[in-house]
């Protein structure tokens, strides 16, 4: 990200987004899709994809569209200690990713929990208060 160049129009601009509060702009959005796919492909855990993708709806669209499976399942075979296994036929690798990793609310209290799912067949997520209460 750098600053805008004093005088430039934003209509001028097009492509580059400014930061509504700080002025800034930020580059990566201009990016044509295969280097940002590239950039995306150095992120070793589904975590940082994810951020990364939920860091502006316009990373959004272009990360998690139909053309961008390849980079998540790159980002799944590259998590250590072991590969994420593959998805579930009715996932997608953006909601398979999600699912694992993202945050969810916690299917007891509400409370948002970053833990791994509860269980796998109920596609259920629980905090660790209500893990406790629960075994
Ligand atoms: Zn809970």
């Amino acid at each position: 990200m750098s600053r805008p160049i004093r005088g430039q129009k934003h209509s001028a601009n097009y492509g580059v987004h400014v930061g509504l509060h700080t002025g800034l702009q930020c580059y990566l959005f201009q990016l044509p899709n295969e280097l940002l796919a590239e950039l995306a492909m150095w992120l070793s855990h589904p975590v940082d994809l994810l951020s990364l993708a939920m860091s502006s709806k316009h990373l959004y669209n272009r990360l998690t569209g139909s053309n961008a499976s390849l980079i998540w399942q790159r980002t799944r075979a590259m998590f250590q200690p072991d590969p994420v296994p593959d998805p579930p036929g009715d996932l997608t690798e953006v909601a398979w990713a999600t699912f694992l990793f993202g945050p969810h609310p916690c299917h007891t209290c509400g409370r948002r929990t970053f833990d791994p799912p509860f269980s796998f067949v109920h596609r259920l997520h629980l905090c660790k208060v209500c893990t406790t209460f629960e075994l």
